[in-house]
């Protein structure tokens, strides 16, 4: 069993760590906020009292970290306590510009290095149902891989340095634009009179399907688990969508590649949230098409 030490123990790190104590890992944990790393310590984690602290002589060490730049931040410390060819895996969702130069950060340090966003939510932290999308070396790689398994279900090495975001990124910009897409034809179907569920029995076993409308309906009926049958609640908060658009326009930005519906609908996300809705289920956004916009 592995010496693990985890940075960032907040709605997804903490269960995330949490896995790695039930399956007998010794989980050494640090957040910088001091009732978040309090609960965690409910779960077996061993409370550090620095980021330092808790990856001096770990084998592993983790960040699940709200962005780039905390990312960068907490790499820059830890790095300076970690022993060589220990292997530090980000698991945050970040751009790949920030993911990149934590890996040359490591690579400078003589570290193994992985980028190794998550899909699933805070449901798939705690069940230990995530999905890992890897950047990195095959060697880095190759030793990540029995430890995110005991916190998720499906690991892909998706290439080299990066490649974890990247993967992550275009993913969640194919999510954003498919939502908007099945929402305007719930909106379109209420205006031609045709009911929620004739348009799901169509077009969830037609062209139409995807998993915006086959596994997390928009409209409460067809898909008892989805929130739109629990007012809303997340699920994936549109803030987080936002983000990740956000995240998917920059690199588009940087890499000159031509994404007119993923601007489009990073744009819906930015209006719906400063409508105050941030915090709602990222599939409310039908609410709004309802409105005149
Ligand atoms: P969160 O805000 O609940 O947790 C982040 C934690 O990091 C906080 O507790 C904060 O105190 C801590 N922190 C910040 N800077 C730190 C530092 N330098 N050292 C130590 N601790 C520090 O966020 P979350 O929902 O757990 O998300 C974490 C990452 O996972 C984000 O990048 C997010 O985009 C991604 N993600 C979230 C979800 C989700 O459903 N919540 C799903 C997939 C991916």
């Amino acid at each position: 069993m592995a010496r693990i030490a985890f940075i960032g123990l907040g709605n997804m790190g903490g269960p995330m760590a949490a896995n790695l104590v039930k399956v007998g890992h010794e989980v050494l944990g640090f957040d910088l906020a001091a009732p978040v790393l309090k609960a965690a310590e409910e779960s077996g984690i061993k409370p550090a009292s620095h980021a330092s602290q808790a990856v001096k002589d770990a084998d592993i060490v983790i960040t699940m970290l709200p962005q780039g730049r905390h990312v960068l931040t907490a790499w820059t410390d830890i790095l300076q306590s970690t022993a060589q060819g220990t292997l530090v895996i980000d698991c945050s969702t970040i751009d790949v510009e920030s993911s990149r130069r934590a890996h040359e950060m490591a690579k400078a340090a003589s570290c193994l290095s992985l980028d190794a966003p998550v899909s699933g939510g805070t449901g798939g932290a705690s069940a230990g149902t995530l999905t890992f999308m890897a950047g990195g070396s095959e060697e880095a790689f190759a030793k990540a891989k029995p430890i995110l398994e005991a916190m998720g279900k499906k690991i892909v090495h998706c290439g080299e340095a990066g490649a974890g975001q990247a993967a992550k990124i275009c993913n969640n910009m194919i999510l954003g634009i498919s939502m908007v897409g099945v929402c305007e034809a719930f909106v379109l179907a209420e205006k031609l009179g045709l009911s929620h569920q004739a348009l799901f029995d169509v077009a969830s076993t037609s062209s139409g399907q995807c998993w915006s409308i086959n596994t997390y309906c928009p409209v409460p009926g067809p898909v008892p688990t989805s929130p739109a049958n629990n007012d809303y609640k997340p699920g994936f908060a549109a803030a987080l969508m936002l983000k990740d658009l956000r995240l998917s326009q920059e690199a588009a930005l940087a890499s000159g590649a031509s994404t007119p519906l993923g601007a489009e609908a990073a744009q819906l996300y930015a209006l719906f949230e400063k409508l105050g809705n941030g915090g709602k289920d990222f599939s409310a956004i039908i609410e709004m098409f309802r409105e005149k916009m």
